[in-house]
């Protein structure tokens, strides 16, 4: 990090520990929370009205702030939950507004230890972009990526994707109850528009081998008496998980993001393994059958730059060509190196020059800014200093709760 950077750590609300938190629940958990909590049947409905409003709408983190649901019902509920989010383990804030957070996730379950995530906020003059994780870490290995290193996989539950939005909205103040202010750097894009308006799978993990859990996360997010985010506005990308994509499209309504980087399966199959199952031409296929695919609503292919492997001229054009009839935008992406990461990024002439053959051809082809630098927060790229970041981050903590250098 340079001189300049802002770097904030804060420790988070407590967890509350053993009892679980409503927070991230869908209305089918919230249901039966209620049912836990001893409500009629009759009652349950209209319950989870209310308290849906309550958690998703205006962002209550207090069962005080709670107004039309009476004493004894919240009093059963906060007697077996609370409204924690995730703690927040460190928050860093780059000088260009991105906000990484470290989010601390407690236990799912007796064998769990457990483990932390990270989430990044990027704004933007038209729209604030919230990068999420699906799983911690990764079970497939794609040679230019550094979560495919980590040894602890496991899928994030629906709750704790859902949680990582509400943990934005919190510290960036976009929620009528937040206790943080707005942040000025965050300035709200179009009327009407959230802080957060889009949301990007891109975090850690693959999302279409969670897609269970991403599905009802989505719900959650899209639910027009809550989060209200737009599916249009939510975008999933995946390695190339064949036989997901089409129940992702019918279930979830998302947008997609396919992560190509190559054009040829040589090369596709060491830098994205999957491959070797799941070859260009049979994935490519299924993008074609993409539910709802048309002019506006395309598909994202995600091209990662890198030097002297996939960056020549002639691969820009077989890009251009294997995509054609796909409704289809290309985004490149520069490779953001990680230590001892066997590839550089392509120099930025030959990005220029791949990035123009691919204009040429109609696309607009936008090189995916690299946000946020200062502070390690592109996507895909969101934990390659995850592990130094916390044993640093837990250093400040236990030094100084409210440091702020
Ligand atoms: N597993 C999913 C989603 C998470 S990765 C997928 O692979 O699509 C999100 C994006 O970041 C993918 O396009 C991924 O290929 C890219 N990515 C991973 N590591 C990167 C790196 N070091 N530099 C640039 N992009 C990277
Ligand atoms: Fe997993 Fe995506 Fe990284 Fe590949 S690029 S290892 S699928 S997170």
């Amino acid at each position: 990090m340079s001189a300049g950077d802002s770097f904030a750590v804060q420790a988070g609300p407590a967890s509350g520990a053993a009892k679980p938190s409503l927070v991230g629940m869908t209305r089918v958990e919230l249901s039966a929370a209620l049912a836990e909590a001893g409500v009629a049947e009759r009652e349950r409905r209209m319950r989870v009205s209310q308290i849906w409003h309550w958690l998703y709408e205006r962002g209550a983190t207090d069962w005080g702030q709670i107004a039309n649901v009476s004493k004894a019902v919240k009093s059963a509920l906060a007697e077996r939950f609370t409204l924690a989010r995730p703690e927040i383990a460190a928050e860093q804030i780059s000088s260009d507004g991105t906000r990484k957070w470290l989010m601390r996730l407690p236990p799912v379950d007796a064998h769990d230890r457990g483990a932390e995530i990270e989430c990044v906020y990027i704004p933007e003059p038209d729209r604030g972009t919230l990068c999420v994780s699906s799983q911690v870490g990764c079970t497939l290995t794609c040679s230019f990526c550094h979560t495919g290193t980590q040894r602890l996989v496991r899928n994030l539950t629906t709750a704790e994707i859902v949680a990582q939005l509400m943990v934005a909205r919190d510290r960036i103040g976009d929620f009528p109850l937040s206790a943080a202010k707005r942040d000025p750097k965050c300035r709200a894009p179009e009327e009407g528009l959230r802080l957060v308006s889009n949301i990007v799978f891109m975090g850690m993990g693959e999302p279409l081998y969670n897609l269970g859990n991403v599905t009802d996360a989505i719900a959650v997010m899209a639910d027009g008496d809550g989060l209200s985010l737009s599916r249009r506005r939510i975008t999933v990308s995946t390695s190339g998980v064949v036989p997901e994509i089409g129940p992702l499209g019918h279930e979830a309504g998302a947008m997609l993001a396919i992560s190509l980087h190559a054009v040829r399966d040589e090369l596709r199959d060491k830098l994205v393994p999957l491959n070797r199952k799941y070859p260009i031409s049979v994935l490519l296929d299924a993008c074609r059958a993409y539910p709802g695919l048309s002019n506006a609503r395309r598909i994202t292919f995600e091209y990662v730059m890198l030097k002297g492997v996939n960056d020549s001229d002639a691969d820009a054009r077989e890009l251009v060509r294997l995509l054609k009839g796909i409704p289809a935008k290309i985004n490149l992406i520069p490779f953001n190196p990680w230590p001892g990461a066997p590839y550089e990024c392509s120099e930025w002439s030959r990005i220029e020059r791949f990035s123009g053959i691919v204009f040429d051809a109609g696309y607009a082809s936008p090189v995916r800014t690299p946000r946020g630098r200062d502070i390690l927060a592109a996507c895909g790229q969101l934990k390659s200093e995850t592990e130094k970041l916390s044993a640093r981050a837990r250093l400040m903590l236990d030094a100084d709760p409210e440091a702020s250098p």
